[in-house]
């Protein structure tokens, strides 16, 4: 290809070409990019190629929430060599420009640029206002991904762009959508999602594997349990996270395992055998207990519904935990839901979106899920139901958005 209008100097005998002392390599580039512009390149190779076999490589919209950085060179040049590659070898390659312009990457742009923390701060700010500003930082967003496509020699066709937050996308996804629920594609069911209490949002397993994990204090905790029928017997049970406990549905007995009734302090307690050790002090054994006796006994929960109608059951589980009962959040852990739902017993949720708990969960109403153990163990305290905390660390998956410690939300 000529780069230079000069005539070539006649070079002497023994020199085969000169080369100049200096190059200067971003200049080479930007005259050859002005030439691709002014020759029209792009658009001329796929004229030359139409009405050959298409392939079809769609352009993954990049998110509009911010510039592009080098990272973004490797993967476009990996993608731009399939579509040069099939265009040489025949193939008609259109390449349409696209952005994802929806959701929180853009939402936590903004908010970071204005030092927005919580979601309150957004309703004082105005709505639509934080919305405009988030569409301004996508139409800045894709003018510097423009430049530096341009600049890194990536040819796309930004005549025909897709943007996610055009109302004829949306209408198409809505409309793909309905097709789904026409065919019977489209069923409600309930399942447990990670999620993000501080962003509201549920999270994939990528995203997941994106935040990574982080150690942080965890309050298991044994409990003193009240049977309804007769409030003197005590249930020892044991629960994974305290804060789980207002969304507890019930508690897991081992149906096959040998119990001990025991006088405790003045108390009459049901626990496995080997959980005798946790109990301080003398204890006189009372009797044995089949597990099977112990399946579908109503007991009173520490947090309550304000409804009656809804009774607290055990029911028959293979981890009892260690003291051989447990209390099961279904909302909030895996082997709890599925217990669950085999035995029909329905979900209680006592978080709203935004991870705070709701009016029936006493003292802990509007409070954040994070940080309510304290509360917690005051209630049990005074209900003189709290046996031990056990404080531990444990590495759990944080969000990648916000690094809050993500929970599971059924
Ligand atoms: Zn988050």
């Amino acid at each position: 290809m000529a780069m230079g209008g000069t005539r070539p100097r006649r070079l002497p005998r023994n020199v085969i070409f000169e080369t100049p002392g200096s190059v200067s390599l971003p200049e080479l580039e930007q005259r050859l990019q002005e030439l691709w512009t002014k020759e029209g390149t792009f658009d001329a190779s796929l004229a030359r190629r139409r009405g050959r076999p298409r392939f079809n490589l769609y352009e993954a919209p990049p998110t509009a929430n911010g510039s592009p950085a080098t990272h973004h060179v490797a993967a476009r040049a990996v993608k731009d060599l399939f579509w040069r590659y099939k265009t040489m070898a025949g193939w008609y390659a259109p390449r349409r420009a696209g952005w994802d312009t929806h959701g929180l990457p853009i939402e936590l742009a903004v908010e970071r640029e204005m030092g927005i923390t919580a979601r309150s701060q957004i309703e004082d700010f105005g709505i639509e206002a934080f919305n405009r500003r988030c569409r301004e930082l996508v139409d800045q967003s894709i003018a510097a991904w423009k430049s530096f496509s341009d600049r890194m020699g990536y040819w796309l066709d930004y005549r025909d762009r897709f943007l996610t937050c055009s109302p004829w996308y949306m209408e198409s996804v809505w409309w793909a959508v309905r097709r789904l629920f026409d065919q019977g594609d489209v069923y409600r069911a309930f399942r447990l999602e990670p999620y993000c209490p501080r962003c509201a949002t549920t999270l994939s397993s990528h995203e997941l594997e994106l935040g990574g994990e982080r150690r942080r204090p965890i309050a298991r905790a044994r409990l003193l349990i009240s049977l309804k029928n007769d409030p003197s017997v005590r249930l020892l049970t044991s629960i994974r996270e305290l804060w789980m406990l207002p969304a507890e549905a019930a508690i897991g007995v081992d149906a096959q395992a040998t119990y001990l009734k025991v006088r405790w302090r003045g108390q009459v307690v049901v626990l496995l055998p080997d959980a005798v050790r946790l109990l301080d002090g003398p204890v006189e054994p009372v009797a044995r207990l089949s597990g099977a006796d112990l399946v579908h006994l109503e007991y009173l929960p520490p947090f309550p519904e304000p409804s009656a109608d809804r009774r607290f059951l055990t029911v028959a589980v293979r981890q009892p935990g260690e003291t051989g009962f447990v209390h099961l959040a279904p909302a909030h852990d895996q082997e709890a839901f599925d217990v669950c739902r085999e035995q029909g017993i329905e979900l209680r949720r006592a978080l709203d979106s935004n991870g705070r708990f709701g009016p029936d969960s006493g003292d802990l109403a509007g409070r954040f899920v994070h940080g309510v153990n304290e509360l917690v163990v005051a209630e049990l305290k005074r209900q003189h139901s709290l046996h031990s905390v056990l404080a531990e660390r444990k590495a759990s998956p944080i969000c990648w958005r916000c690094e809050t410690p993500t929970i599971r939300l059924g």
